[in-house]
């Protein structure tokens, strides 16, 4: 049996039913499990974390990344384009990709957002060049330490067929849908605590068929796993909808079954009353993707609208080559800050975009034993340092952590440490670093 005691914490955040927060407390983690919280806790035998000088909050929750992205940061053809332009200046640069390059961009974007006091991310996949799978990111992810919600992504509506992506990086459907299926079968975890969770995830209606994403809606039900994909991102997603499908994406996203809780869409940032309206009746999720959002010029999602209706929303950092960072806290700043831009300064206060860094990010990936420190719930817990120079002053702590980039001091995942004193436990961060730009020496140069 494990056993730790996270001792004299100066603020708990638990994000419990009464969103209570607690000066000067403990937390009993065994198994994996929060025990018992309270004040002044006896040892027990437990391995004592000092939490003295910190802020202690639920772990943050990543709903949205391209892991394969993060060998793709700051790629100057990529920098000022819209969506579709940014995409098609990435492809060929993507396409010369293998299963080394999907491994370390994959550890990569997972050790920046342990850093980041991220415990639980989900990827999107969906393109696999040079024989990579899905497989390489498991592998690599296991590494990391962090829970795990891998998706299988597919693209099959090539440049030829007028779709976006060239013919290359497109696959053929039935190939799709029985990797899906093996991936599910191979890897899917459906019990509570899970460290792996298997989703499908077409990329977006601009790059697969009306019938791949009806046939993998019906087999994500089949088997119980979650469906994502990309929607309503921009106004060129949009005109692309109206013109190729005759309706709307939320419509488009109904038809075919691509609403409910076992669903949730990355961006949204041009749904329209109605759409918000459908979300909120069926319960489909939203990945807010903030940075990426202002990256791309693709404007301000109406979270503000979104949470007033009970839409599900959780946060991303997206893909790195449209982000340029994996920095949750920053993510909670920014999803923070432009909602007071477009309704004012009470629109959304710190402590709600830190909810919806944590418990709203694990409501969507359909985790209610996670995003919360309460008895009973996992114990992905980051614990921040508040002792140091930069934190000086501060009066509110919460407040204080959507300041700015942020990183951990320690993280524990299913109560193991991943991060401890800031430094990775799993991986050598510097051979890590160095790893990935030999890969970027190689990927330029080809
Ligand atoms: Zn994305």
């Amino acid at each position: 049996m494990t056993h730790k005691l996270v001792r004299n914490a100066d603020h708990l955040v638990t994000m419990d039913e009464t969103r209570r927060e607690l000066t000067g407390a403990d937390i009993r983690i065994m198994d994996g499990v929060i025990a018992e919280i309270g004040h002044a806790l006896p040892l027990d035998g437990a391995e004592p974390l000092e939490a003295s000088g910190c802020l202690v909050t639920p772990g943050l929750v990543n709903t949205h990344h391209h892991l394969f992205q993060t060998l793709t940061r700051a790629v100057p053809a990529a920098q000022d384009a819209l969506l579709f332009g940014w995409l098609k200046a990435l492809y060929p640069i993507w396409a010369r990709m293998g299963p080394e390059e999907i491994r370390v961009s994959t550890q990569l974007g997972l050790a920046e957002l342990a850093l980041s006091g991220c415990t639980m991310s989900s990827d999107h996949l969906y393109l696999y060049p040079n024989d990579a799978r899905l497989d390489d990111s498991i592998e690599a992810a296991r590494t990391v330490g962090l829970r795990f919600h891998p998706t299988r992504g597919s693209m099959s509506i090539g440049e030829s067929k007028g779709g976006l992506p060239p013919d290359a990086l497109v696959e053929d459907e039935a190939a799709i849908l029985r990797d899906s299926e093996r991936l599910i079968d191979a890897y899917n975890d459906p019990a509570e605590g899970a460290m792996l969770r298997v989703g499908l995830a077409p990329c977006s209606p601009f790059s697969v068929s009306r019938e791949l994403m009806r046939d993998s809606a019906i087999l994500a039900r089949e088997k119980g796993v979650r469906l994502h994909t990309h929607l309503a991102e921009n106004d060129e997603d949009i005109a692309y909808s109206l013109e190729n499908f005759g309706c709307r994406p939320g419509d488009y996203a109904e038809q075919l079954g691509w609403t409910g809780e076992d669903v949730w869409h990355a961006h949204c940032v041009k749904l329209d009353g109605r759409e918000i309206d459908l979300f909120a009746r069926s319960g489909t999720g939203v990945a807010h993707c903030p940075c990426s959002n202002c990256r791309l010029g693709s404007g301000i999602a109406p979270v503000r609208a979104m949470r007033d209706a009970g839409v599900p929303v959780g946060l991303g950092v997206d893909g790195s080559a449209s982000n340029d960072a994996g920095d949750l806290a920053s993510e909670a700043r920014q999803a923070m800050l432009l909602q007071r831009v477009s309704f004012g300064a009470d629109a959304m206060s710190a402590r709600e975009a830190l909810e919806i860094a944590t418990l709203g990010g694990a409501t969507v990936l359909g985790r209610p034993e996670c995003g919360v420190i309460a008895p009973g719930k996992r114990a992905d817990i980051a614990i921040w340092d508040m002792s140091g120079l930069d934190a000086a002053g501060t009066w509110d702590p919460v407040a204080f952590l959507l300041a700015g980039p942020r990183r951990v001091r320690d993280l524990l995942v299913e109560g193991r440490l991943v991060v401890s004193g800031g430094i990775l436990r799993g991986l050598d961060a510097g051979m890590l670093a160095e790893c990935a730009n030999r890969l970027v020496r190689r990927l330029v140069n080809d």
